[in-house]
Parts: structure tokens; C-alpha cells; sequence
């Protein structure tokens, strides 16, 4: 069983994929407890569903709306292994779609690596207030960097120019190339996204990293 925070479409507002209309499955549950989380809802299930049912109702809006699908969360790889089997079912159901899961990289991968299309793994840095040991990027990301599918990125958190440090060892250990690292502003509204969105974009210009506004926040949509 799938236990379930929400499903809705809307545009991805993050990340490489920033603009582009998908479906979005967001998983409850973490395993971590960030200090800026602006998902705390998604910690405890709505609903909770078996993979079968799950893969019948984003076929449905898969079909009709996109074919960009975004696994989110809380934390998806916690349910890695059911979320294959809905992954396998939703593959039989509608073809060419894509899908892109995002995690905080601390779980393993492998369950449904041959499943998805991108990974945006974000690592969380010392301004999650999050311990050092429970952060620690898992080494299946580590190798994910070597292939060529799928197509591992990486996003970061950026509270203030200190972060650049810490962020820069974590890309440095997965060998990501730099056009696949994007920094984005720790923000929960407008008014903190447009204070910090200067000071982020200028340390991607200095380092020659992708930078990501939040989108959904400052258009005002989930
Ligand atoms: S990893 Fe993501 S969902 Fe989990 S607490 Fe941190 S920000 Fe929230």
C-alpha cells in the first residue's frame, strides 16, 4: 500500500524542469525533519492507496493533462519498493511518459532505478538543522553519477553564501558536472524568495552552477 499525501497537477516549479505541466504524486512520510520543510503536511499519509489503484488514477490524469510525471514527497525512496510496483503497473497503463522523482538522496535508489527517467536528489546541507549522519548521501548516488540514464541532478538549499563550501563537497564526491547542479534560495514566501533569489543567483554566475527560483511560490499555485 501506497500511503499517500496528495496528487494534483500543476507546473514543476523547481529544477531543471522548471515550467513544465506534470502530474505530481507527493508520498507522506520522511525520514528527516528540515527546520525551513515547507511539506510538514506531507509527514502523515491522506490517504492511502495499493499500487494498482494509484497507477489507474495517474494514468487517467497522465493521459489527459501531461506526460510528466513527479514523485515527490516527504520522502518517496521510503516507499521505494511499493512504489515499483505501481511504477510497472503505470507503465503498462500509458506509454511514453516521463518520470522524475525527487529525494533528499539519503535511501536507496536501486528499487526503482530502472524506472524513472531523472533523479533531482537534494541533499540536505548543515542549514537544515538536520545531524550530519542522518543527511548522508547515500552511496547508490554516488554510482548514479557514472551512467547515462537516468539522468542524475542535483539541487541545493542555499540559506547564505557560507553553504557554497559544504555544497561544493557533496558535488565534488558524486561528480556531478556543474550544468547539472542547481542552487535554489531557502524560502518559504515571496518576500524571502526575492530577498535571497540576488545572492543565490550571483554564487551560481561566481561557481558556474544552474540556479532555480521557486516558481509555485511566487505564481502562487500548489
Ligand atoms: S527532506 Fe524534504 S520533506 Fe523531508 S523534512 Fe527535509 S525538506 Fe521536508
Amino acid at each position: 500500500m501506497l500511503k499517500i499525501s496528495e496528487i494534483f497537477i500543476s507546473v514543476q516549479g523547481e529544477g531543471p524542469l522548471l515550467g513544465r505541466p506534470a502530474v505530481f504524486l507527493r508520498l507522506a512520510g520522511c525520514n528527516l525533519a528540515c527546520t525551513w520543510c515547507d511539506t510538514t503536511y506531507a509527514r502523515t499519509p491522506r490517504f492511502v492507496w495499493d499500487s494498482d489503484k494509484t497507477a489507474i488514477v495517474l494514468s487517467r490524469l497522465l493521459k489527459r493533462f501531461s506526460k510528466l510525471l513527479v514523485i515527490t514527497g516527504g520522502e518517496p525512496l521510503l516507499q521505494a519498493n511499493e512504489l515499483r510496483k505501481m511504477l510497472l503497473k503505470l507503465r503498462e497503463l500509458v506509454q511514453d511518459i516521463e518520470v522524475q522523482i525527487e529525494t533528499n538522496a539519503t535511501l536507496s535508489i536501486r528499487p526503482i532505478e530502472d524506472l524513472v527517467d531523472i533523479i533531482v536528489a537534494s541533499p540536505k546541507l548543515s542549514n537544515s538543522g538536520v545531524p550530519e549522519k542522518l543527511r548522508e548521501v547515500h552511496s547508490d548516488f554516488i554510482e548514479l553519477s557514472r551512467k547515462t540514464r537516468p539522468i542524475l541532478y542535483l539541487k541545493f538549499v542555499i540559506e547564505s553564501e557560507k553553504d557554497i563550501e559544504e555544497m561544493q563537497r557533496i558535488v565534488t564526491r558524486l561528480s556531478v558536472p556543474p550544468e547539472r547542479v542547481y542552487l535554489m534560495p531557502q524560502c518559504r514566501n515571496i518576500d524571502e524568495q526575492l530577498r535571497k533569489l540576488p545572492m543565490v543567483t550571483k554564487l551560481a554566475i561566481k561557481f558556474g552552477y544552474c540556479v532555480s527560483p521557486r516558481l509555485h511560490i511566487l505564481a502562487r499555485v500548489k
